[in-house]
C-alpha cells in the first residue's frame, strides 16, 4: 500500500496528543506537526500558576521532551505558519510557499485572547496571556509592580491575581458582571471565589467597565472606567476570554459555528478534516449538542478520537467536560457543562466557608455538574453522577456520610 501522511496544523497539547495518539494506534507512515510558536509543544496551565510564580522549571510544561518527536519520527516544523488549506489538492501551503500533501488533516489550531476593544488596548505595560513570551513578560512585571489592574475575573485572571498577591503586589480586579466566574458558576459558588480573593486583599471591582486604558510616556499607567473612575496601575493584565483559530479553516470553506463544527468522532463537514481542542465544536453525544470547550481535558483527549477516526476506525468522543484551577491555597477540579443559568439547585457537601467542598449542580433532581474544593479522589465519583445522570436525593448528596454512590432518589 502507498504510504500515507497525516498532518497536524497547531503544535500545542492537542497537536502533539494528536501525533502520540497517531503512533500509538499503530500509525506508522508519515506525520507533520506543523505549528506557529518556537517552543516544542508545551502545557499553558502553568503559565499562569507554577511557572509564573517561578515554581516551576518550563520543561515540566512541555507535553514531551524535545527529543521525543525524532525518536518517534514525527516532522514537527517549529516557527513555521500554515497559510492556507486546498481541501480539492488535500494539501497544506505554508507562510513560505511550500506545498504539504495530506491525506487526513487534523486542525488543533487552539484558540487567541481576546483582545480589549478600547482606546491604549495595544498600550505597553497592556498583558494578554497565552504563549510562553506573554508569560515571561508579566513575570518580569510581578518582579517591579507594585499595583497591577486585571481586566476581566475569569479564570487565567484570578490566577494571575493570586500569583501578584502572592508577590506582595496590590491587585485590582475589574470585572463588568456582578461576581467574577458568576456565569460558569453561578452565584452561590462564585461568591467563595470573590470572597477568596477579597480576603487576600485583593481590590474586586465587579460592575466595572473599562472605557480606555491610561498612559503616560507611551506606556499603560491605568484604565478610566464608564463612570469617570481612574484606577492608576504599574500594569495593566487582561482576561477577558479566548476566540477559536478558524481563519484557516474559513477560508478553506469548512463549516464554522463557534469554532470548526465536528461531530462526535471529531470529523469536519470535510471527511479528510478534523478538529480537536479549543478550536473544535463537537457534538458530545452525553449533552445531544455541539460544544466547544476550552479547557486542559478537553484539549488531551480529544485527539485520541480523532485519531482513530482519522485511522478510519469507529471513535466517539463523549468524555464528561473536566476543568481545574489553583488560586492561593485553593485546588478545584470541576466536571459537567452547564449553561448560564441551566441549573435549579446548588447542594453543598462540606465546608463552603472553609473552602473544603463538593458542589452539585442539578436540574430536575439530577447532577449535571459538580466541583471538588479541596477534597480529592472524589473527581470519578462526581464525574459518574454526571455520566449516569439518575435522579439524586439533594439531602444524601449533602451528607457528608453517605457514599457519593449511594445518593440516588428512592
Ligand atoms: C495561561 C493559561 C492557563 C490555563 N490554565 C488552565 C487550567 O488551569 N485548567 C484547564 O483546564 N485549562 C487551562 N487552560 C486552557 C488550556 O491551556 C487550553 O484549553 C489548551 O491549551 C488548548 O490546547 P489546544 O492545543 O487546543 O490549543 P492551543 O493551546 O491554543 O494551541 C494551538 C496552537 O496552534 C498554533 N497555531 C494556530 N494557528 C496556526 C497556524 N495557522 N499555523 C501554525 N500554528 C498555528 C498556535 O500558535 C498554538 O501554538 C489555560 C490556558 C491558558 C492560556
Amino acid at each position: 500500500m502507498a504510504s500515507t501522511t497525516f498532518v497536524i496544523i497547531g503544535a500545542s497539547l492537542a497537536g502533539a496528543k494528536g501525533a502520540e495518539a497517531l503512533r500509538e494506534a499503530g500509525y506508522s507512515d508519515r506525520i507533520v506537526l506543523i505549528g506557529d510558536e518556537t517552543e516544542v509543544p508545551y502545557e499553558r496551565p502553568p503559565l499562569s500558576k507554577q511557572y509564573l510564580q517561578g515554581k516551576q522549571e518550563l520543561e515540566k510544561a512541555f507535553v514531551h521532551p524535545a527529543e521525543w518527536y525524532g525518536d518517534h519520527d514525527i516532522d514537527l516544523r517549529l516557527g513555521t505558519t500554515a497559510a492556507a488549506i486546498d481541501r480539492d489538492g488535500r494539501s497544506v501551503t505554508l507562510a513560505d510557499g511550500t506545498r504539504v500533501a495530506y491525506d487526513a488533516l487534523l486542525l488543533a489550531t487552539g484558540s487567541s485572547p481576546r483582545r480589549l476593544p478600547v482606546p491604549g488596548g495595544n498600550l505597553e505595560g497592556v498583558h494578554y496571556l497565552r504563549r510562553i513570551p506573554d508569560c515571561e513578560q508579566i513575570k518580569a512585571t510581578l518582579r517591579t509592580a507594585s499595583r497591577v489592574v486585571f481586566v476581566g475575573g475569569g479564570w487565567i485572571g484570578l490566577e494571575v491575581t493570586a500569583a501578584a498577591r502572592e508577590a506582595g503586589i496590590e491587585a485590582v480586579v475589574l470585572e463588568a458582571d456582578e461576581l467574577p466566574l458568576g456565569r460558569v458558576l453561578g452565584p452561590e459558588i462564585a461568591r467563595v471565589f470573590a470572597d477568596m480573593h477579597r480576603q487576600h486583599g485583593v481590590d474586586l471591582r465587579p460592575g466595572s467597565h473599562v472605557t480606555e486604558i491610561l498612559s503616560e510616556g507611551g506606556r499603560a499607567s491605568g484604565v478610566l472606567l464608564a463612570d469617570g473612575t481612574r484606577i492608576g496601575a504599574d500594569a495593566v493584565v487582561v482576561g477577558i476570554g479566548a476566540a477559536p483559530n478558524i481563519g484557516l479553516a474559513e477560508a478553506a470553506g469548512l463549516t464554522i459555528d463557534n469554532g470548526v463544527r465536528v461531530d462526535a468522532s471529531l470529523r469536519s463537514s470535510d471527511p479528510h478534516v478534523f478538529a480537536a481542542g479549543d478550536v473544535a465544536n463537537a457534538f458530545h453525544p452525553l449533552l445531544g449538542k455541539h460544544i466547544r470547550v476550552e479547557h486542559w481535558d478537553n484539549a488531551r483527549k480529544q485527539p485520541a478520537v480523532a485519531a482513530r477516526a482519522m485511522l478510519g476506525e469507529e471513535a466517539v468522543y463523549d468524555r464528561v467536560p473536566y476543568f481545574f484551577t489553583d488560586q492561593y491555597d485553593l485546588g478545584m477540579e470541576y466536571s459537567g457543562y452547564i449553561e448560564p443559568g441551566g441549573y435549579d439547585d446548588v447542594v453543598v457537601r462540606g465546608d463552603l466557608e472553609g473552602r473544603e467542598f463538593l458542589a452539585f449542580w442539578l436540574a430536575d433532581g439530577r447532577v449535571k455538574a459538580g466541583m471538588n474544593v479541596n477534597i480529592w479522589d472524589v473527581n470519578k465519583q462526581i464525574q459518574q453522577l454526571v455520566q449516569t445522570g439518575g435522579r439524586v436525593d439533594a439531602a444524601k448528596l449533602a451528607d457528608a456520610d453517605t457514599p457519593l454512590d449511594q445518593v440516588a432518589a428512592s
